[in-house]
């Protein structure tokens, strides 16, 4: 079933658009990649689909509702997760507090986290302020999970990261998600990490999409992405 359906959605700031009848979809149990160049309008999709930014037109759809209007936390109430940087990690409490004292008194699937995260497992005593960035960031995506979203959407993990630790986070998240039926849409800057564990993968350019398909298709044929970037230079 489609979880997510944006259509020719038009959105940004001050009444400029930063995207432009955009259509895009989200499946359950799918992981989707959105890549472009700097400023091609990536955050702000994220944004109208967690409802900070109200479009100007179109459509945006979960479980074939329409969304326009509604609050961001009751969006999150209806399952949208929106992943930011070190988001709900605080450096005062130990892996397993984050856990334990869950957000809104909302149950943590904390064994499911915990086996799909096993590396979390040996920090579960230890302060997050004394984790590595890869390992907050770790952290943050464990909890965004185990509160069992029915969407969740990531802003540029590589942002900060080393590309072996994105590249070693990245299945996890894909598998976890898959497993509790969750959708995942990922902003990515780097395409070859986002192709490789990508179910299927959007191109914005200015703001516009000019390229999407499977993301086995894209790797294949990388001209068709690099093109896709040329074209906004
Ligand atoms: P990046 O990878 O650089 O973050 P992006 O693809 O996520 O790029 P957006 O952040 O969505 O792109 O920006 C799209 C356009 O909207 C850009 O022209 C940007 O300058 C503009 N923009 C983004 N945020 C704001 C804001 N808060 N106010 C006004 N304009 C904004």
């Amino acid at each position: 079933m489609t979880l997510l359906r944006l259509e020719r959605v038009t959105a940004g700031y001050d009444g400029a658009p930063a995207i432009r009848d955009l259509d895009l979809t989200v499946e359950t149990g799918e992981t989707v990649a959105l890549l472009g160049p700097n400023g091609a309008g990536k955050t702000t999709t994220l944004r109208t689909i967690s409802g900070f930014i109200r479009p100007m037109g179109g459509r945006v759809g979960l479980d074939d509702r329409d969304t326009r209007g509604t609050a961001p936390h009751r969006l999150a109430r209806a399952g949208i997760s929106h992943a930011l940087e070190g988001h709900g990690v605080f450096s005062g409490l130990t892996t397993g507090e984050h856990f334990r004292l869950g957000r809104r008194g909302q149950r943590l699937d904390t064994e499911r986290a915990r086996e799909h995260f096993p590396a979390l497992v040996p920090l579960w005593e230890r302060r997050a302020g004394l984790l590595s960035g890869g390992e907050q960031q770790m952290l943050a995506l464990a909890l965004a999970l185990a509160r069992r979203p029915r969407l969740l959407l990531i802003d540029e993990l590589s942002l900060g990261l080393a590309p072996a630790i994105v590249q070693r986070l990245l299945p996890v998240v894909r598998r976890y998600a898959a497993d509790i039926g969750a959708g995942v849409l990922l902003v990515e800057q780097n395409p070859h990490l986002a192709l490789e564990m990508a179910d299927r993968a959007y191109v914005l350019v200015h703001g516009r999409v000019v390229n999407h398909g499977p993301a086995d298709a894209m790797r294949r044929d990388p001209e068709l992405l690099v093109g896709s970037y040329l074209g906004a230079a």
